[in-house]
């Protein structure tokens, strides 16, 4: 129902970048090769993602609006077993019941369809000649939850955390050119070619581009690729540690802390590195917390993952200063 849809939208839709972050990742699932970002206002006058995927067929635009049709799968414990970073079939019904949506899209096989979506209603739905993909246009948010709206911060608070979010699927997905605009300002353009030091300079400038070292480490359960900062580039917090765990942006202090280990002596007091790390396991040895927005998760065998990261991070600095 459109309460019980308003409901879900208070854990779902935290603010304009809990927006983002699941109309990209839909995208991402859609196995697009391109995703436009664009927002206005901190994205509370607009968010618009358009991407080149799959698209959606007609059957499926008014299940896709409603509440708990995922296409996705079924089980909450199989989040890391899965493929996609969608699975709750929560987010187009939540962003709907608190704000106004054009849906366009198209399976690129016949007519795309365009839909207009308020109250968490289909109000208007005309077929459009379309490319193949999806646009969703997401304006007025929270318009109907005055409550939340004041709770909100100042555009540029909402705008550090929209790029937050977009940035953090970019380093997930280098294979995948994303744009992210605001204020029709281009804020992040990455080149989708699958080079994740590119994708790192273009979200934290090319002067850190130039200073990366790469990581590359192995054991049973667990493959580590990245790259560190060198030790000279230091951040005041630990945001500037990205950790992503098969596909999937994780917070997990177990990693973090086998990250300042292996730079140990080489980082002042107070002071993190910036870091990439992808790391492929075995979905069964990640416990994850399934809150929609929770990112947090438990590794079984984390003491033996944690030394691996540590002793690739001393290595490769240890081999730097040869
Ligand atoms: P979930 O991602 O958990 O499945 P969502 O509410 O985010 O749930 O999306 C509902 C469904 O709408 C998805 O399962 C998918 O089938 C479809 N969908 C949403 N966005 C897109 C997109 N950009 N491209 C293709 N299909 C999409
Ligand atoms: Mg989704």
């Amino acid at each position: 129902t459109f309460l019980s849809n308003k409901i879900a939208a208070g854990e779902v839709v935290e603010r304009p970048a809990s927006v983002v972050k699941e109309l990209v990742e839909n995208a991402v699932d859609a196995g697009s090769a391109q995703i436009r970002i664009d927002t206005a206002e901190g994205g509370l006058a607009k968010i618009r993602v358009l991407d080149d995927g799959g698209g959606i067929t007609s059957e499926d635009i008014a299940l896709a609006f409603s509440r708990h049709a995922t296409s996705k799968i079924f089980a909450d414990e199989d989040l890391f077993r899965i493929k996609t970073l969608g699975f709750r079939g929560e987010a187009l019904p939540s962003i709907a019941s608190v704000a106004k949506v054009t849906l366009r899209t198209s399976t690129g096989e016949k007519d795309g369809e365009e839909v207009f979506i308020e109250g968490g209603e289909i109000r208007e739905r005309k077929t459009a000649a379309l490319r193949r993909g999806t646009e969703i246009t997401v304006t007025d948010l929270f318009y109907n939850t005055p409550a939340r709206l004041k709770y909100l911060k100042t555009v540029h608070t909402e705008l550090g955390h929209i790029s937050d979010a977009v940035n953090r699927i970019a380093l997930a997905h280098p294979e995948i050119a994303f744009t992210l605009t605001h204020n029709e300002k281009t804020l992040l353009q990455t080149a989708g070619n699958g080079d994740i030091a590119r994708v790192i300079a273009a979200i934290y400038g090319t002067s850190i581009g130039r200073k990366l070292l790469n990581i590359e480490a192995e054991d049973l359960d667990f493959q580590v690729t990245g790259y560190i900062a060198k030790p000279e580039v230091t951040r005041a917090n630990r945001n500037y540690m990205t950790t992503i765990i098969n596909g999937r942006f994780v917070k997990n202090y177990a990693l973090y802390k086998a990250v300042q280990d292996g730079f140990h002596t080489l980082l002042p007091i107070g002071k993190f590195p910036l870091v990439v790390l992808h790391i492929e396991m075995n979905p069964l040895l990640v416990d994850v917390n399934v809150h929609p927005s929770k990112l947090e998760v438990r590794i079984s065998k984390e003491k033996a993952l944690q030394d691996l990261v540590k002793k690739a991070i001393q290595e490769r600095l240890q081999k730097e200063r040869l």
